[in-house]
């Protein structure tokens, strides 16, 4: 494993650099991942030698543009293995994705209907849902959890009935790491031809995702968080799902014909397109998708996993160690407290270590509320972390709680 893990860290030109006069050990991937050189190159070279707009120029460099800005459709498309390119609409990210189905919904719902979430949700999917159901009269219902930050699941699968709107619940919570049973949960609410909204900003980054094997009705990722730039996601939806959905946005992109009388849309995928997109951010994502791949999710997986085996092991013996989120099956977050010091004290001296990692109620402020704590220490890891930087923050974190206590 170590082997692997040097020469995939040597791909990362960040995680050389120093911090604080320490050699920076970063912490915070479920916040945002760091960037291989090759997806850095393809944004470059796309400005470098293809950048205009996409889809209406019948010059060479516009079709250049609309061909690498569609192969990173494709690309999506198998990374998540959906039936259909046009299933895969580009957005600014999750939290985009998400407010995209929430509004495009708005005219069908009702009041006397009901929207499930979960205990566990990012605030990006909770507000939205909130807003939803503000502007509909509609009712939100959460799917309570267990003290080890697992989904209640008997009493989830109840919330759902003929009068649900949508189920909208993240595949891995971002502040626990717990990884839900999102495939019993579809299968439960599609008995009431109800459609599921997954979260999948944790999941695409740690695991080989399959929405048709999951059976997902839309699945919401962001690029920044597998390894790709900022500003560009992926709302996948399916077809018969996207096609029964007003437009969220309109302008440029997503018509077929306007007049002052009456405009047309545009044919999927556009049609949720609106506006010149995030050409380069979507070159840059391809190439992120195209660099995972090569290694395999499920190779990944594993380093992540033996990393997330070897830290839970050796943080367990620190002193006053505090663990929230102890499900069967989790993956590479760690979240915690030390006894008698504060979280924001404790991540700002493990940063004098070179020791990066995110302090707070790391977007779920409800779940804070459950465990009655004001936040959490999280230490989120991917695969090319090594165990070097577990034993780098380890020490940090012994340190760190000596001083504060
Ligand atoms: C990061 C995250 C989001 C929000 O993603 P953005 O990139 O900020 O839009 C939503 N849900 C989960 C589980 C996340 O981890």
């Amino acid at each position: 494993m170590n082997t692997i893990a040097t020469d995939i860290r040597n791909d990362f030109p960040i995680l050389s650099r120093e911090v604080n006069g320490k050699p920076l050990v970063y912490l915070d991937n479920a916040a945002s991942t760091q960037k291989p050189s090759v997806v850095i190159a393809a944004i470059k070279n796309y400005y470098e030698t293809i950048n205009a707009n996409v889809h209406r120029g019948n010059h060479l460099l516009s079709q250049l543009a609309t061909d690498a800005v569609e192969q990173a459709r494709d690309k999506t498309q198998a990374f998540i293995n959906a039936a259909e390119r046009e299933e895969i609409i580009f957005t600014k990210g999750t939290t985009d994705g998400i407010n995209t189905i929430a509004s495009s919904m708005t005219s069908m719902v009702k009041s006397g209907q009901n929207v499930v979430i979960s205990a566990l949700e990012h605030h990006s999917n909770i507000v939205p849902w909130q807003m939803l159901c503000e502007r509909t009269g509609a009712k939100l219902r959460v799917i309570p959890i267990n003290q080890k930050g697992e989904w209640i699941l008997e009493e989830g699968l109840s919330l759902i009935d003929e009068h649900t709107a949508i189920v909208a619940v993240n595949h891995i919570s971002n502040a626990l790491g717990t990884i839900n049973p999102v495939k019993s949960l579809i299968e439960h609410a599609h008995r009431f031809d109800v459609p599921v909204l997954i979260d999948g900003a944790q999941s695409a980054p740690h695991m080989a995702v399959d929405v048709q094997d999951l059976d997902a009705d839309f699945y919401c990722f962001s690029a920044h968080k597998i390894c790709g730039p900022t500003g560009i996601g992926v709302l996948f939806g399916k077809r018969e799902r996207l096609e029964a959905l007003p437009p969220y946005q309109g302008g440029g992109e997503m018509i077929k014909t306007v007049s002052f009388e009456k405009t047309t849309y545009a044919e999927l995928p556009f049609k949720f397109e609106a506006g010149t997109p995030n050409m380069a951010g979507m070159v840059g994502m391809g190439a992120a998708i195209d660099y995972l791949t090569a290694h395999g999710m499920n190779k990944l997986k594993a380093i992540e996993d033996e990393l997330l085996n070897y830290a839970t092991k050796k943080m367990s013996a620190i002193e006053g160690m505090r663990f929230y989120g102890t499900a069967e099956k989790k993956a590479s977050v760690i979240s915690f407290l030390i006894d008698g010091v504060h979280p924001y004290d404790l991540g700002t001296l493990m940063d004098k270590f070179g020791v990066a990692v995110r302090t707070g109620h790391h977007c779920a402020q409800p779940l804070m509320d459950f465990y009655n704590i004001p936040g959490t220490v999280r230490a989120s890891f991917a695969f090319y972390n090594n165990k070097n930087d577990v034993d780098v923050m380890v020490e940090a974190i012994e340190k760190s709680a000596m001083m504060l206590r």
